[in-house]
């Protein structure tokens, strides 16, 4: 099973192509990290047979393409075994071989239609390897694949022994192998499982279009600390307006004038420099304070995000959920990778109820909400912060999974604070003290 093709919280990316990583968790299993090492192989001997077999792959790929592209419905696994599986077999692949051909056909073809765009031409000598086709021999980083018709090939990994040191605990399941300007290269993936620390605090996270909010409480519900990170949402969205502005004046030809299109390109080139940049290092600064404090990490669940009025459709429509999904990602993959939980909630009301007594709340003035039922007074991000504890609080502590006392009060009895002096109720109390 591969959760690079099959896994739609996957995010595939890092600093260029150093390595790639992927975290997801599917509820019901263990939590684990995934990361990708990259690196130059060098076949030993001749490699005309990884060639062939390279080539073949590629060539197995697009008639599995050609084949389904013309069929409107998505193809189960089941279904494409039953149509590929034989003929595949017979070009001398091994069995998953076959199964990684089709799949990843498959899943070419539905990307393609989702995007509305062409049948995909292969052009690139690429393929995807199971583990049960390939073995690897981490103290001599000797590498050998399974090919077609029985050939195997060995090659010799060119990579630091620290860096291959770091995955030797770990399990690896699959890997990319590629021919690309004259060279080889592996993607290696290695999965590790991760056991979570018990939590003594919770932090909780909200993201607006300007700022990050981010608020730590005890187990109690006491605030501990509050803080604030500001977005490069506006320069992003700079860089997207005059890619659109282009896009208009150009309406026809764009794609096909140089000098437009290394334009847009070069705004696009931005936009990703600036929020992967960002994303990293919010997420590094996030998981290292959720590691101070012992924290739970609690995310708002972006897949539910449809309800709630704070992101509205033309702001979805500007920006996207992208940029939200890729802080996500980083601080969710960098608290894994410290071993602390992270817990996505249903955002549903969490920026317009009141976190006291649940009541709509009204805007008092600019971003500010008022409860008309019992006073309760703050700025949007803290009312959403606050909201989320008390989500978190009421599904994962009141059923006693952490093993806390079942009534863990609300957020509201120890920060009322928020509706005075807002320095004042954030005053911060550093990790030692919780403890
Ligand atoms: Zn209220």
């Amino acid at each position: 099973m591969s959760p690079i093709l099959n896994n739609d919280k996957t995010f595939i990316s890092f600093k260029a192509s150093v390595y790639i990583l992927v975290s997801y968790s599917v509820r019901g299993e263990e939590p684990v990290v995934v990361e990708a090492l990259k690196t130059r192989a060098l076949p030993e001997g001749s490699c005309d047979k990884l060639l062939e077999f390279l080539r073949l792959y590629r060539d197995a790929v697009q008639l599995v393409v050609d084949r389904i592209w013309g069929i409107n419905e998505k193809l189960s696994w089941k279904k494409l075994h039953r149509l590929f599986y034989n003929n595949l077999v017979s070009m001398g692949f091994r069995a998953h071989h076959a199964k990684e051909i089709y799949v990843y056909a498959e899943s070419l073809v539905e990307s393609a239609k989702s995007n509305g765009g062409r049948k995909p031409a292969l052009r690139r000598l690429s393929a995807r390897v199971d583990k049960y086709d390939y073995r690897l021999d981490l103290d001599n980083m000797v590498l050998t694949l399974k090919l077609h018709s029985d050939y195997e090939a060995k090659l010799k990994l060119v990579t630091s022994r620290e860096r291959i040191e770091k995955y030797k605990g770990w399990s690896n399941y699959e890997l990319v192998v590629k021919y690309e300007d004259g060279e080889f290269w592996v993607s290696i993936y290695f999965r590790r499982a991760i056991k979570p620390v018990k939590p003594r605090t919770v932090m909780t996270i909200d993201l607006n279009f300007d700022n990050i909010t981010l608020a730590v409480f005890t187990l109690g519900g006491r605030l501990v600390k509050l803080k604030r990170f500001k977005t490069p949402h506006r320069e992003i969205l700079t860089h997207k307006i005059w890619i659109e502005r282009i896009q208009r004046r150009y309406a026809k030809s764009w794609r096909y004038i140089k000098g437009v299109k290394k334009a847009i390109e070069k705004h696009g080139e931005r936009i990703r420099n600036i929020s992967w940049d960002y994303a990293h290092k919010i997420g590094d600064s996030v998981a290292e304070l959720a590691l101070k404090y012992h924290s739970v990490v609690v995310l708002e669940d972006l897949d539910e995000l449809r309800e709630n009025n704070k992101r509205d459709r033309s702001f979805n429509k500007k920006l996207g959920l992208w940029f939200y999904r890729r802080i996500q990602f980083c601080i969710e993959y960098e608290a894994r990778e410290r071993d602390l939980e992270v817990v996505k909630i249903n955002p549903r009301g969490t920026s317009s109820k009141c976190p006291r007594c649940n009541r709509k709340l009204v805007e008092n003035k600019h971003r500010v909400l008022r409860c008309r039922k019992c006073g309760f007074m703050g700025d949007r991000d803290v009312v959403a912060v606050m909201n989320i504890y008390g989500k978190y609080v009421s599904k994962h502590l009141r059923c006693g999974v952490s093993g806390v006392a079942p009534n863990a009060p609300k957020p509201d009895e120890n920060t009322s604070g928020m509706q005075g002096n807002k320095d004042e109720a954030m005053k911060v109390i550093e990790p030692h003290e919780l403890i």
